[in-house]
């Protein structure tokens, strides 16, 4: 699996696409919120022949959710949370207008995750575990084969996800790091959902949050 990565929106936000040798895709988080980012996005899509399956999300945190409508309607698909998520999701429009954010467009998700469900798409599998702390219905999603997991705003290289927002526990972000990222393999790739990737044994050795 090919793991693309953007960096978009001031919130400096990574959306992923990844797509395999079927070149059948998955977006992740589209926090694409200018034109410019919109078309960057579509432009990967079309130049690399790929068809979108369906939209993923780790949270609905606004910085997450910019894109997304326009990414359901651009490629016709459907988008997938945890249920938990739906009282972040509702309040995203009326979060963007305290902030003075424009461009964001209200989206609705169609489907709803559950622990221990297996998202296939191409060749692909991803396995969705819950990791609720930063977000009450944190998902994350999980290659064995390719050894990595797209974290979302848990674990960040030598840092951990914010909890002073609404519906956020610290108590539960370092239990669900400790639980289920930590019981990863030490090679597995993190990629988060701001930041640049990382290594589960380094987090280990060295994230000053989890000593
Ligand atoms: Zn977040």
């Amino acid at each position: 699996m090919e793991v693309k990565s953007f960096v978009f929106s001031p919130f400096s936000e990574n959306t992923y696409v990844l797509y395999d040798e079927t070149k059948e895709a998955v977006i992740i988080d589209p926090g694409c919120l200018s034109q410019a980012e919109k078309m960057k996005l579509k432009g990967f899509i079309t130049e690399n022949q790929l068809t979108v399956k369906a939209l993923l999300l780790t949270h609905a945190h606004l910085d997450h959710v910019f894109g997304a409508a326009y990414v359901k309607r651009t490629f016709g698909v459907e988008m997938y949370m945890h249920p938990n998520e739906k009282v972040i999701l509702d309040d995203v429009e009326l979060r963007c207008k305290t902030w003075g954010i424009e461009g964001y467009e209200p989206v609705e998700a169609d489907k709803y995750f559950d622990e221990g469900d297996t998202f296939k798409f191409g060749n692909s599998s991803l396995d969705i575990v819950f990791v609720p702390g930063h977000a009450p219905g944190h998902v994350a999603f999980i290659s064995h084969k390719d050894r990595f997991i797209i974290g979302g705003d848990c674990l960040f290289s030598r840092s951990i996800g914010r909890t002073d927002f609404p519906y956020c526990s610290h108590e539960d972000l370092l239990n669900s790091i400790r639980t289920k990222f930590f019981a990863l393999p030490e090679d597995y790739v993190v990629y988060a959902g701001h930041m640049q990737p990382t290594i589960i044994g380094e987090e280990k050795k060295y994230n000053p949050f989890l000593k």
